[in-house]
């Protein structure tokens, strides 16, 4: 079998095994002319997002009251390009994202394998086995190592 082909088989079991499965998009609060200080970083499931917006809403009720240009917001990103799975500061739940680097990824599969039987692990395996043919600067070495646990899971089945 050619590599190409392993990559499209194991890719091909991980959507089946995934099902309906589909991870939310990455939100973060934005405030707009309020002096708080907030973690631009932290990233949110649309529920948790909502639910800090409120609580911050809340806190700073006197705040917003005195400015009508203050607002507390949630902005939503689609596929954010990132080196590892994004999840919810709040729930821990996986956010949708897009890999820009394999080398955190493969680690983490080589010293854990992969449970097709949980939704976010085949997620974030098939994110991993799209770099295969998506990325430019994809070198020789990860390649073969993405093969291999492409194999992996071909075998396990
Ligand atoms: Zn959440």
């Amino acid at each position: 079998m050619t590599n190409n082909k392993i990559i499209e088989k194991a890719i091909k079991l991980c959507t089946e095994k995934m099902g309906d499965y589909e991870p939310d998009e990455i939100h973060w609060i934005e405030i707009k002319y309020l002096d708080i200080s907030i973690d631009y970083g932290e990233y949110r499931c649309s529920e948790c997002a909502e639910k800090r917006k409120s609580e911050l809403e809340i806190k700073y009720k006197s705040e917003l009251e005195k400015d009508p240009d203050s607002s507390i917001e949630v902005f939503e990103c689609y596929s954010q390009e990132r080196e590892g799975p994004a999840s919810c500061e709040d729930c821990d739940v996986m956010l949708n994202y897009f890999l820009c680097d394999v080398e955190d990824e493969l680690k983490h599969y080589e010293d854990h394998g992969i449970d097709l039987n949980n939704q976010e692990d085949c997620f974030s395996f098939l994110a991993l086995l799209e770099c295969y043919t998506y990325m430019e600067h994809m070198n020789y070495e990860s390649d073969k190592r993405i093969v291999k646990l492409a194999k992996s899971i071909l075998e396990a089945k």
